[in-house]
């Protein structure tokens, strides 16, 4: 649909899919943020990445993970079959390249909910399709009480994960954006501007070529 009008009437130009990587310490709303996008932001999907980590009782099988044995996690990314893996609190992580190339190729944006040492290998593999967001918590007292009340990991967990922290939060310098959650509303409305403008990036809109040529050979000249 390079530069065509619909029947609303409305100019679809063909673009490139982006990459947008949420990264933040365990705790600081990051998932809550990827959810509202996915819920209210067209056009998103959720990159779900495999890990050797145990399931927690909220969660499903192939939604909010793919759940690998350390062997069938071993063959994936042997296989080549990871745009990127880490190991984070203990655990591995990766995400699964096929459904990313295919989403990018079709002009559908794609998600990912990562570290920062995936975000890293975003980077240096796909360079400008990635856009990076940072979310930093509003305090260090809140980032504790928020790990908490969650409730899902044992105390053991939650310190390795706050331990954790201060090291993932240095990792800020490298993003693209920094958006503080202070509160959940002003930080997702935050994000959703992002998207919107990186979306009208002309780099990322081949199908701008066609539109304006058509425009100029259009009417008066
Ligand atoms: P959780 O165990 O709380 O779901 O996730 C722990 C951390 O691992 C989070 O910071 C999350 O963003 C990160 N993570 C989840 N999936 C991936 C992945 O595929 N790759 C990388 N590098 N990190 C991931």
């Amino acid at each position: 649909m390079t530069g065509e009008i619909s029947a609303q009437n409305t100019v679809e130009i063909e673009r490139r899919g982006l990459m947008l990587v949420l990264s933040s310490p365990s705790g600081a709303g990051k998932s809550t943020i990827a959810r509202a996008l996915l819920a209210q932001v067209k056009g998103f999907e959720l990159s779900v990445s495999v890990t050797t980590r145990q399931r927690r009782a909220s969660e499903i099988e192939g939604v909010h993970y793919h759940f690998k044995t350390q062997r069938e996690f071993e063959l994936m990314r042997d296989n080549d079959d990871l745009l990127e893996w880490a190991e984070v609190h203990g655990n591995f992580y990766g995400t699964p390249r096929a459904p990313v190339e295919k989403a990018l190729a079709e002009g559908r944006d794609m998600l990912f909910d990562i570290d920062w040492q995936g975000a890293q290998q975003l980077r240096e593999k796909m360079r400008g399709d990635v856009v990076s967001i940072f979310i930093l918590p509003p305090s260090m007292k809140e980032l504790l009480g928020r790990l908490t009340r969650r409730a899902e990991d044992t105390p053991e967990i939650i310190q390795t994960r706050l331990k954790n922290a201060r090291f993932e939060i240095e990792q800020w310098v490298d993003y693209d954006y920094v958006v503080v959650n202070d509160q959940l509303d002003r930080a997702f409305s935050a994000v959703r501007s992002i998207v919107e403008a990186e979306r009208l990036r002309r780099d990322r809109r081949p199908g701008l070529f066609d539109f304006v040529s058509k425009l100029l050979g259009e009417g008066p000249a």
